[in-house]
């Protein structure tokens, strides 16, 4: 793999002893209805930039966001319950400010012992978070000597503690955001052969992504609900699927462009198709040209799993984002796992990236034989797709 060279400063190229650090992490976890922490993930996903700072003794702060409080408190969204899954995780205590700015938040910083840890409450709990309010996150500022941005999963979103805050401190990257920065830097410059699979609901969701793809990859194999659309565009009737009339001429020109290119853009040659939108839908595999009038593809077929990935034999790059079927539903989810199992099994230096796509990946088990798995899942599109993400933009150049 080439590895893209990381520009921005890092965690480790800045002195942290005794400092007050406000670390930005992704807590946006889910929780059950008993109101505990479903997933810790992404809580788990921070620890090695929060004990690098602990280690390093740093009096380490962190903020977050949770939910769509929409700049009110509200309990439903605290970051307590989480706070106490932190100091469970590290096993050491964890202290909570109610709140993020004021005097709960300045007094529970003073209170901080080199090493210590302390969680703010959600800043979604005051509107100049999402306002990227320049006075709240001068606060914010205001209570730390260095800020490290490690959410890499709002990294796309331009607020006061993902980006704002960076104008009033020295600001660099955790070890999570390097790590992605690194990762989906090298999809940007890919060892051939560069494979892209990509599925998920909509062609509208991802056009600029396969547009930006299309000119990296030397295959571009389609599947998911969009792949509807690109056999639409072929000509072919896909019944009561799901299709975007309106983003056919987009498929078209797509197809067109990879024929010009000389590049492989693969589209599914049988289908998994059900009678209803229901898990539990009569179901069977037609070829392409022989969808029912009044039947849905689900899902991909064997025979187009088995091509998928044959033509990741040999490949050194994959990228895969969006599920080949209606995945949360096991009789289509067959597509999504068989993709799972070839890029497992590939060799190649491997990443997959979106909310849907490693959700599905964690259901099949081959979560942690794949190179990179991306916790941001619109940041990772946005990066691919060559936006610049405030909260990667702001931080300190090398
Ligand atoms: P990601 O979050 O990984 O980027 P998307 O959000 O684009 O992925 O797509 C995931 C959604 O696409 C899932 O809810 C899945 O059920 C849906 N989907 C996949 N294939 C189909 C299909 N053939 N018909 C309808 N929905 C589909
Ligand atoms: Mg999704």
């Amino acid at each position: 793999m080439t590895t893209a060279v990381m520009k921005k400063k890092a965690v480790r190229d800045v002195d942290v002893q005794g400092k007050r650090v406000f670390v930005r992490v992704d807590f946006n976890v889910p929780f059950d209805d008993f109101g505990r922490v479903a997933d810790d993930t992404r809580i788990r996903a921070a620890i090695p930039t929060i004990t690098h700072l602990t280690g390093r003794g740093a009096r380490v702060i962190l903020a977050s966001h949770l939910g769509r409080p929409k700049g009110q408190p509200n309990p439903k969204y605290s970051l307590k319950p989480v706070a106490d899954r932190l100091a469970h995780l590290l096993g050491q205590p964890v202290a909570f400010a109610e709140d993020c700015v004021g005097p709960a938040a300045q007094k529970a910083v003073e209170a901080l012992a080199p090493g210590g840890v302390l969680v703010l409450e959600n800043v979604r709990f005051h509107a100049g978070e999402e306002a990227n309010d320049p006075e709240f996150s001068r606060q914010l500022a205001s209570l730390a000597d260095i800020f490290v941005n490690d959410a890499f999963g709002a990294a796309h979103r331009a607020h006061a503690s993902t980006a704002g805050i960076a104008a009033h401190l020295p600001a660099v990257a955790g070890f999570l955001i390097e790590k992605e920065i690194e990762a989906l830097g090298a999809l940007l410059e890919p060892a051939h052969p560069f494979v892209a699979i990509i599925g998920g609901a909509k062609v509208s969701d991802k056009l600029v992504v396969l547009q930006r793809l299309l000119e990296k990859v030397d295959v571009l194999a389609i599947g998911g609900g969009m792949a509807n659309t690109f056999l639409r565009a072929l000509g072919y009737k896909t019944g009561k699927s799901l299709v975007q009339e309106e983003m056919i001429r987009a498929a078209e020109s797509l197809i067109a462009r990879a024929n010009e290119q000389g590049k492989q853009l693969l589209l599914p040659i049988d289908v998994v198709v059900a009678d209803f939108f229901l898990a539990d839908a009569d179901h069977k595999v037609v070829e392409v040209d022989q969808v029912p009038d009044e039947w849905l593809i689900l899902d991909i077929g064997p025979l187009t799993v088995k091509r998928y990935a044959a033509a990741l034999k040999g490949a050194r790059t994959v990228f895969w984002n969006g599920p080949m079927g209606v995945a949360e539903w096991p009789a289509f989810a067959k597509g999504t796992d068989g993709m799972a199992q070839a890029l497992a099994e590939s060799g190649a230096f491997t990443v997959v990236g979106g909310g849907d796509s490693v959700a599905a990946l964690e259901r099949t088990g081959y979560a942690g034989r794949i190179s990179h798995v991306s916790t941001g899942g619109g940041a990772s599109l946005e990066f691919l797709e060559g936006k610049v993400l405030p909260g990667i933009a702001c931080l300190n150049d090398r």
